[in-house]
C-alpha cells in the first residue's frame, strides 16, 4: 500500500524536502512545528470556513455539463471554482495562510504572482484582514497581465516588478523569498501552489483539499456514491489538482489525471510540461521534476496559460507520477484554445485558459457512457478574454 501523505520530513516518496537558506531556517521551522495544530485548531477551521462560505462563496457547485456530456457520449460534472470570489481556487489557500500568518503575529504578507491571480487573490485578504500585502512581479508578467496588476493596487497591495532573470514568475519567486530574508520577523511569506520548502506543499494541499471535501458529498448526492470514475485537473505548480485529489488519493479505483501545458509541443524547447520533460531537481526549496538543460540550469518554461507557466511542480504530483497513482497527460496551446471556446459554446460558461487545459483531455481519452467523469474548473477566463479573441478570430464561421 502507497501512502501520499507528507512524512514528518516533508517528504513525498523520495521528493520534497526543504532546501533553504540559513536565514530562513527559524521562520520555515516555526511553520513546520505550528501548521498541523493550527489547522486542526477548531477556532481556526470555525473561521476558515465561514470565511470560505460568507466570503468566497463555498460550497461552489458540482455542474452536471449535459451538452457536454452529450458531445463526449460520457457524464461530465464541473466543479465550479470559477464561481469563488475572485475567479479561481486560490483564494481559499490565501484565506487560510492569511488565518496562519495572523495567529503567527504576523502583520506583513509577501508574495509572489504569475498572471496575477494569486497575487489579486493576497491582496484581497490583505485588505480584508488588515494586513500589509506585497506582491513581487517579473516586469514581463506585469506587462501582459494589467488588469490584475491594477486590481491589487486597487486593493492596497505594493507590486513590485522584478528585472532579475527573465522577468517572469521564477524570479519573482527568489525575489519574495528574499524579501522574506531581510524582514523574519514581522513577515508571513504567501506561497501560491503546492511547491516550495515542506510544509508549504502539503499545507496548501490541506488548504484545497476543500475542493474534494465538497466533491464527496455532491457526488453522493448527485449519484449515489462519492466516487467518480475519472478526476481531470490541469497541473502548474499542482494546487488546484493536490486539492480535488486529496479525499480520493487512498480511493485506487478512482482514476486521477493531470493536464499538463505543452505550450507549443513538448518536443519543442517553448513548453510547460514539467513532469513530462523536466527531470528530478531542486528548485525554490523543493526536491521535485524541474524543467533544466544538460548544466542543471532551470529553463524557461513557455506556456500560453500564465498560470501554468513554472518550471517546476509540486513533490505530491512528481510522487504520484513516480508511482503512477496519477496520470499526466500534455495539452498544446492550441488544444486548449478551442476546448476553451468548446466549453463557451456548449455549457455558457467561459473558462481560465489553464482550466481549459483540463476540458482537453477530452478529446484525447475516452470514456464508457456509464462513467462519470469530474473536471475542476479551475478559474474564469475573463483575464483571458484577450488572448481567447484573438483565436476566435482565426476561427473559420
Ligand atoms: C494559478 C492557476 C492555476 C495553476 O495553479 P495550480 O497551483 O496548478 O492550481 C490553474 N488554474 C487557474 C484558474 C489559476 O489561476
Amino acid at each position: 500500500m502507497n501512502d501520499y501523505q507528507v512524512s514528518r520530513t516533508g517528504y513525498y516518496g523520495e521528493f520534497g524536502g526543504a532546501f533553504i537558506p540559513e536565514m530562513l531556517y527559524a521562520n520555515i521551522k516555526e511553520l513546520q512545528d505550528s501548521y498541523l495544530d493550527m489547522l486542526e485548531d477548531p477556532g481556526f477551521r470555525e473561521t476558515y470556513l465561514d470565511l470560505l462560505r460568507d466570503y468566497s462563496g463555498r460550497p461552489t457547485p458540482l455542474f452536471f455539463a449535459k451538452r457536454l456530456s452529450g458531445q463526449y457520449r460520457t457524464n461530465i460534472y464541473l466543479k465550479r471554482e470559477d464561481l469563488n470570489h475572485t475567479g479561481a481556487h486560490k483564494i481559499n489557500n490565501a484565506i487560510g495562510q492569511a488565518l496562519l500568518a495572523k495567529k503567527l503575529g504576523k502583520r506583513r504578507i509577501v508574495a509572489e504572482t504569475g498572471a496575477g491571480q494569486h497575487g489579486v487573490a493576497t491582496a484581497t485578504v490583505c485588505a480584508l484582514m488588515d494586513m500589509k500585502c506585497t506582491v513581487y512581479m517579473g516586469a514581463e508578467d506585469i506587462k501582459r497581465q494589467k488588469p490584475n496588476v491594477g486590481r491589487m493596487k486597487m486593493l492596497g497591495a505594493k507590486v513590485i516588478p522584478v528585472y532579475q532573470g527573465n522577468q517572469t514568475l521564477k524570479d519573482a519567486v527568489n525575489e519574495a523569498m528574499r524579501d522574506w530574508i531581510s524582514h523574519p520577523a514581522e513577515t508571513h511569506y504567501l506561497l501560491g501552489s503546492v511547491v516550495g520548502p515542506h510544509p508549504y506543499p502539503d499545507l496548501v494541499t490541506r488548504l484545497q483539499a476543500i475542493i474534494s471535501e465538497e466533491l464527496k458529498g455532491q457526488m453522493k448526492e448527485k449519484t449515489g456514491s462519492e466516487d467518480p470514475g475519472t478526476i481531470i485537473a490541469c497541473v502548474g505548480g499542482g494546487s488546484n489538482a493536490a486539492g480535488i485529489f486529496y479525499h480520493y488519493l487512498d480511493h485506487p479505483h478512482v482514476r486521477l489525471i493531470g493536464a499538463e501545458a505543452a505550450g507549443k509541443g513538448i518536443h519543442t524547447n517553448k513548453t510547460a510540461a514539467t513532469l513530462l520533460t523536466g527531470r528530478p531537481g531542486v528548485l525554490h526549496g523543493s526536491f521535485s521534476s524541474v524543467m533544466q538543460d544538460d548544466d542543471g540550469q532551470i529553463t524557461e518554461p513557455y506556456s500560453i496559460s500564465a498560470g501554468l507557466d513554472y518550471p517546476g511542480i509540486g513533490p505530491l504530483h512528481a510522487h504520484l507520477h513516480q508511482t503512477g497513482r496519477a496520470e499526466y497527460y500534455a495539452v498544446t496551446d492550441d488544444e486548449a484554445l478551442d476546448a476553451a471556446l468548446n466549453l463557451s459554446r456548449k455549457e455558457g460558461i467561459i473558462p481560465a485558459l489553464e482550466s481549459a487545459h483540463a476540458l482537453a483531455l477530452l478529446d484525447k481519452l475516452d470514456f464508457p457512457p456509464d462513467e462519470h467523469v469530474v473536471i475542476n474548473l479551475s478559474g474564469r477566463g475573463d483575464k483571458d478574454l484577450q488572448t481567447l479573441l484573438q483565436h476566435l478570430e482565426n476561427e473559420p464561421d
